[in-house]
């Protein structure tokens, strides 16, 4: 019989004994002679899922892996929440063990993109990135909702796509707004009393100004057109690459 590490066995999957004392001849024997790990039934194989997250941004070099954890190790987010953890995610990935990954999908953004892990990866699978790829997954397979993160990058990328430049102020008033946050909010007010004790007053104002008369890069419109139309090829790819666009069987 193999011998498994209890702390890799999800706790529903443990099935122990009544806990009744057994005595044998004189000897206190009981403890966990009875106890049984449930055998597993895959019945959710996705075979594509490796190639499905592969296709995804961050996700291209999943396929390197060797299973050293290393990338665990060092993560900032394992050291305070065990379950997270990227390298056993990869291997369920690889594995294509879509009910098993899909049991930690609501930890799974958490990444803080720290990057420690594709630091010190000897494989340079960008772990990071995967867990970035994986996220994305997750939402447009729709097996969660969008993530703040994920609204705040396209607020970025819309007003970039659109004026060519960024303005942080406009960009946070976007995203609190999408989020449903309110704008003033304690952070937010630290914030802004720093940048008005350090920041010159000039940008101050220039950040002020173009909450109102949103200032775009001359000659924008070219370079517009090209970015759209990249942005667009490649969410086509995306979809095809997960068969979103496909009817149900
Ligand atoms: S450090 Fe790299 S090779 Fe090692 S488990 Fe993590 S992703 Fe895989
Ligand atoms: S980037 Fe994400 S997965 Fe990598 S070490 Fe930081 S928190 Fe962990």
């Amino acid at each position: 019989m193999p011998i498994h590490e209890k702390s890799l066995i999800r706790p529903e999957d443990l099935v122990e004994g009544s806990g009744e004392a057994h005595i044998i001849d004189g000897v206190d024997v009981s403890g966990h002679w009875s106890t049984f790990i449930k055998s597993r039934v895959v019945k959710d194989y996705n075979e594509d899922m490796e190639a499905e997250i592969a296709a995804l941004p961050g996700g291209e070099f999943i396929h390197r892996c060797w299973q050293c954890g290393s990338c665990t190790n060092a993560c900032t987010v394992n050291a305070i929440n065990p379950d997270f953890n990227p390298r056993y995610w990869i291997y369920l990935i690889r594995t294509g063990m879509e009910e098993e990954l899909l049991r930690d999908k609501d930890i799974i953004w958490q990444c803080v993109s720290c990057h420690k892990c594709s630091y010190t990866c000897p494989r340079d699978v960008l772990p990071e990135g995967v867990m970035k790829a994986t996220a994305h997954w997750l939402e447009l397979k729709g097996h969660t909702p969008k993530s703040h993160s994920t609204v705040f990058d396209e607020v970025f990328a819309e007003q970039v796509i659109k004026t060519g430049k960024i303005e942080e102020g406009r960009v946070l008033r976007r995203f609190l707004t999408r989020t449903g946050q309110p704008l003033l909010q304690g952070w937010v007010l630290t914030m802004a009393l720093r940048m008005i004790r350090h920041f010159p007053i000039k940008l101050m104002i220039h950040m002020g100004l173009a909450n109102f008369i949103h200032p775009r890069t001359s000659g924008w419109g070219r370079a517009r057109a090209a970015i759209e139309e990249y942005v667009e090829e490649q969410e086509a790819e995306h979809r095809k690459a997960l068969k979103l666009d496909q009817p149900a069987e």
